[in-house]
C-alpha cells in the first residue's frame, strides 16, 4: 500500500466512505472525521457515506451530515435529501423485498431453535433488507460459532458478511460497491463507472472488500493493516492515522488541493 500523500488530487469530485471505525472509534463520530467532512462539502466534494449499519440510520444521516447519499446494509438500499424532502431508494424492487422478508424470517427461527445463544444485533428494529446478529459488540463470538452461524446461513439461501461486530444475512446481490453505484445514478444521475478515477473511497476493513476491489483510487485507515487477511485485494493507498484522524488526513488533502 502507498503512503495517502501519493494520491494525486487532481479532478476527484467526490469522496465514499464507511463509517464504523472509519470515522468513528467505539462507535461515536470522532470530531476531526466530522469536520473534515464539512471541509470536503464546502469545498465541493459530493460526499456519500456507506455502511452495513441499517437502513433506517440512513434516514438521520442524510439529514444530519454533509453527504449527498447514505447508503445502508451494506448497498440494499440509501437515503438522501433535497429540495423536495427526504427520499429512500431500494437495491431490489417492492416484490423482491417480499421475497428476502419471508427467507430472513425463516432464517430468524432456525438461528434461534439451532443457536439460541446467538442473538440479533441491538440495531435490529430499523434494519429493511437484512438480518444481522450480533457476534462482537456486546458479546465475544469463538471463531468456530461464528463459522458455524455462517454455515447455517447460507445453508438456507442467503448470502452472508461478517463484519468485526456483525455477521449480516444477506438476502439479495447488492454489495457496497454496488449499492454506491446505484445510489449515484438514482440520487445523482451519474454513471460511476464513467469517472471511477474521480472517486475516492476510504474503509477499514472486510466488510469494504468490494469497493476496495472497484475504486481505484481506494485508501484504508490505518487501522486496515488488522484486517488485510480478509481482503483479496488491499487498498491503493493507506493514512498514516487510524480510524477518524486517517478519514480526516486523506479529506484534508483533497480539500486543501482545491483551496
Ligand atoms: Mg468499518
Amino acid at each position: 500500500m502507498l503512503s495517502y500523500r501519493e494520491l494525486d488530487p487532481a479532478g476527484i469530485r467526490g469522496v465514499v466512505f464507511d463509517i464504523d471505525d472509519t470515522v468513528t472509534r467505539n462507535g461515536v463520530l470522532e470530531p476531526d472525521a466530522y469536520a473534515a467532512m464539512h471541509r470536503l462539502a464546502d469545498a465541493g466534494f459530493e460526499l456519500v457515506a456507506v455502511t452495513g449499519r441499517p437502513l433506517g440510520w440512513t434516514d438521520v444521516i442524510a439529514r444530519l451530515w454533509p453527504v449527498r447519499a447514505a447508503v445502508g446494509e451494506n448497498g440494499a438500499g440509501w437515503a438522501w435529501v433535497d429540495d423536495a424532502g427526504t427520499h429512500e431508494g431500494y437495491f431490489c424492487d417492492a416484490a423482491e423485498r417480499a421475497k428476502q422478508a419471508a427467507l430472513l424470517d425463516t432464517i430468524r427461527r432456525k438461528v434461534a431453535t439451532r443457536m439460541p445463544g446467538i442473538k440479533t444485533t441491538n440495531d435490529h428494529r430499523h434494519r429493511r433488507c437484512d438480518l444481522a446478529f450480533d457476534v462482537g459488540e456486546s458479546v465475544s463470538l469463538p471463531r468456530a460459532e461464528i463459522d458455524a452461524l455462517v454455515g447455517l446461513i447460507e445453508g438456507l439461501g442467503a448470502r452472508t458478511s461478517v463484519s468485526t461486530v456483525h455477521a449480516h444475512a444477506i438476502p439479495g446481490p447488492w454489495d457496497k460497491a454496488e449499492g454506491v453505484a446505484r445510489a449515484l445514478r438514482d440520487v445523482l444521475d451519474i454513471d460511476l463507472d464513467a469517472e471511477l478515477e474521480r472517486w475516492v473511497f476510504v474503509g477499514d476493513s472486510g466488510n469494504d472488500a468490494a469497493a476496495f476491489e472497484r475504486f481505484p483510487k481506494s485508501v484504508g485507515v490505518a487501522n486496515i493493516r488488522d484486517h488485510l487477511d480478509r481482503l483479496p485485494v488491499p487498498p491503493r493507498y493507506v493514512t498514516d492515522g487510524d480510524r477518524g484522524r486517517g478519514f480526516a488526513e486523506i479529506a484534508l488533502r483533497l480539500a486543501d488541493h482545491r483551496g
